[in-house]
């Protein structure tokens, strides 16, 4: 589990449950592979930014209080901090909770999901091409995934659920990021 190391935002103790450390937001604005330098300069953070339980984060999510078709995704990663501008759609969540978050895919929860969309890093980015995928429309993943089940015989362990479905949720959202990247 402890992997690395003295980069950004990355946890290295060894505790069983990886989290964030916190990150200052200059490296929040230094994170991001899809984002123009005056995007990422314009971006505001969230509201609570001062005040955020970085423990019970395995990444920052946010949707921009004063653009909010816009959406930030930033990701301790073994390779450094990533970050991702994503974009919702004009008309909002369809009624009804009928989709999963593609990251938590928690059941349980009543937020709305999007279908966020990311410009693709680099060159592909710049000539038009998109990638999208079904997040939390306010990236409320981390807290989903520490939901404790209850206890009975299929899930003797809720801990070990927990802990399940945070090492998911990270690895789901780095294929993702992945994909934004053209791997
Ligand atoms: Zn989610």
């Amino acid at each position: 589990m402890a992997t690395s190391c003295g980069l950004p935002g990355f946890t290295d103790d060894s505790k069983a449950v990886p989290s964030m450390q916190a990150i200052t937001a200059q490296q929040i604005r230094s994170s991001f592979i899809n984002a123009t330098r005056s995007e990422a300069a314009k971006l505001n953070l969230p509201g609570n930014f001062d005040s955020l339980d970085w423990d019970r984060l395995d990444f920052l999510g946010w949707r921009d209080a004063k653009m909010p078709l816009r959406g930030y995704l930033v990701v301790p990663r073994s390779t450094g901090l990533t970050g991702i501008m994503l974009r919702a759609p004009e008309g909002g969540a369809k009624k009804g909770r009928s989709v999963l978050c593609e990251l938590c895919r928690a059941v349980f929860s009543k937020e709305d999901v999007l279908l966020w969309v990311a410009r693709r890093a680099g060159q592909s980015g710049r000539d038009g091409n998109t990638v999208g995928t079904l997040i939390c429309a306010d990236f409320l993943c981390s807290g989903n995934v520490r939901v404790e089940p209850p206890v009975n015989a299929i899930n003797p362990d809720p801990a070990a659920v927990v802990e399940r479905q945070i090492d998911g949720l990270l690895a789901r959202t780095g294929q993702f990021l992945e994909r934004v990247q053209g791997k």
